[in-house]
């Protein structure tokens, strides 16, 4: 999917923008096709100019964090995909006020925020993903979540650069406004933590770690697959309709935790949704419940919805 040169994006990147670069290597579950156009942002300028560049160019764009939380087609992506590296931030101790570029690494800023004493994002060192990432999804984990620490975050949308409160974000469980309203990306978040001893924050961080060496598979892969149902785990539903341990191609539905498929040898996107839609339909015809995945399908032209998942063979 060769593109033809796009003046806005080249006058800004130069030689930084990248043709048909593999997203493979971009994602935790290492699996997707080439993205059309590429720019790692290392500011948030960069991202800034990147985007006002595809829309000068008539072309559509995506911002990546981390992506740990996504599921890349073969075919690729049309279009710019901007991998944000933008990944500084600072902590003020005596405030508890950490203040990061969007692409700072969420177990980075966990693990550096607990060895001095600081509490509220101890779960955030498990979670390979950025902190735009985390304000999307409202990431979260051992009963902490990015909704309970955010202040505030500097958002682009309609063109223009702003402070959006937390509140504005209306998170809920893996939710947010901003899985609604694409056009809005997170260039940067503060999140407010409040104070304990480092001997607290610290043995957190250990128990947290150990529960998920005891209980997660280290194979790549993106988490946990599906939201867990109200008042279900998505994990338990599917290990009790007997599909731990069932393949397809190079994917596995992890015999350790029935929520996480896992690339055990060249997985391809298809074979990962072959897995999504099976789980899917096994779990409704036994339990009656509609497993809604947590991790996001991106085809050549966009998100793609499960709904548009072709049934699973047999
Ligand atoms: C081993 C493993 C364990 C995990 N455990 C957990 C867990 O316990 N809890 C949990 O919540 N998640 C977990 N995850 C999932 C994932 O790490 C989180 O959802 C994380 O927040 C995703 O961040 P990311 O930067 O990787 O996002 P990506 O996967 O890069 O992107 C996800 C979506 O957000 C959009 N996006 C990314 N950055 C921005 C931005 N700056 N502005 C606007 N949109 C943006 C992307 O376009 C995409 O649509 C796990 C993943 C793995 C691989």
């Amino acid at each position: 999917m060769k593109s033809s040169t796009p003046p806005a994006l080249e006058r800004s990147f130069g030689s930084r923008l990248r043709y048909d670069e593999p997203l493979g290597p971009h994602t935790s579950f290492r699996i997707g096709g080439p993205a059309e156009l590429f720019i790692a942002a290392r500011t948030r300028d960069d991202i800034v100019d990147a985007i006002a560049g595809a829309v000068a160019d008539g072309l559509p764009w995506l911002v990546l964090g981390r992506g740990s939380n996504v599921l890349i087609d073969e075919q690729g992506i049309r279009g710019l995909v901007i991998r944000n590296d933008a990944s500084g931030f600072t902590i003020d101790r005596e405030a508890g006020l950490v203040r990061c570029d969007s692409g700072a690494r969420l177990p980075s800023v966990g693990a550096q925020t607990a060895k001095i004493g600081l509490t509220g994002l101890e779960w955030a060192v498990g979670i390979p993903g950025s902190a735009g990432g985390g304000v999307v999804m409202n990431a979260g984990a051992h009963g902490g979540c990015i909704a309970d620490v955010l202040v505030s975050a500097e958002v682009w949308t309609n063109g223009a650069r702003v402070i959006a409160a937390a509140r504005e974000f209306e998170h809920a469980y893996r939710s947010s406004r901003l899985q609604r309203d694409r056009g809005m990306v997170v260039l940067g978040a503060d999140f407010q933590l409040g104070s304990a001893s480092p001997e607290e924050t610290l043995a957190r961080v250990q128990s947290f770690r150990r529960h998920r060496q005891d209980t997660q598979p280290v194979d790549p892969g993106a988490g946990s697959i599906f939201r867990n149902p109200p008042g279900h785990s998505a994990g338990a539903l599917i290990d009790q309709a007997g599909l731990k341990g069932t393949r397809r191609g190079g994917a596995l539905i992890s015999p350790k935790h029935g929520n996480f498929i896992v690339n055990v040898g060249a997985a391809t996107s298809a074979d990962v949704r072959a897995l999504v839609s099976l789980a899917r339909e096994i779990v409704a015809a036994r339990f009656g419940i509609e497993l809604q995945p947590e991790i996001e399908l991106i085809g050549p032209t966009g998100r793609i919805d499960a709904s548009q998942l072709t049934p699973a063979s047999p």
